[in-house]
């Protein structure tokens, strides 16, 4: 039971499909062993809400804007 497997993967590419994105683990599963898979959420639900606010009725510009952001600080 003291035995885990941790593994690593390329990045997702595609986080959003028409008004659907995803955030968190979802988007960027994080190695416990980082202990920064939680924070990692949060920012993103943070980004997503100040990209939804900025572009108004705009969906799909707020999801571009938020992936943008989000996608280099998470792949790294
Ligand atoms: C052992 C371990 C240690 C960790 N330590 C840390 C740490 O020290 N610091 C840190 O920042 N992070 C840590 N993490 C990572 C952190 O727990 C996760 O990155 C974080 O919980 C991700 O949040 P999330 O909301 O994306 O996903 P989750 O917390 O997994 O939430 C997803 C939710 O969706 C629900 N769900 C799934 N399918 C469905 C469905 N079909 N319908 C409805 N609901 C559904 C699940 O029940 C769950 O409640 C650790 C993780 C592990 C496993």
């Amino acid at each position: 039971m003291f035995k885990w497997g941790i593994h690593d993967r390329d990045p997702v590419p595609e986080w959003t499909r028409g008004r659907v994105t995803l955030l968190g683990d979802a988007a960027h599963p994080t190695m416990p062993t980082l202990a920064q898979g939680g924070n990692m959420a949060i920012e993103d639900g943070y980004v997503l809400a100040r990209n939804l606010a900025r572009h108004d009725d705009n969906v799909k510009a707020a999801l571009g804007a938020y992936v943008a952001e989000r996608q280099p600080r998470t792949r790294a």
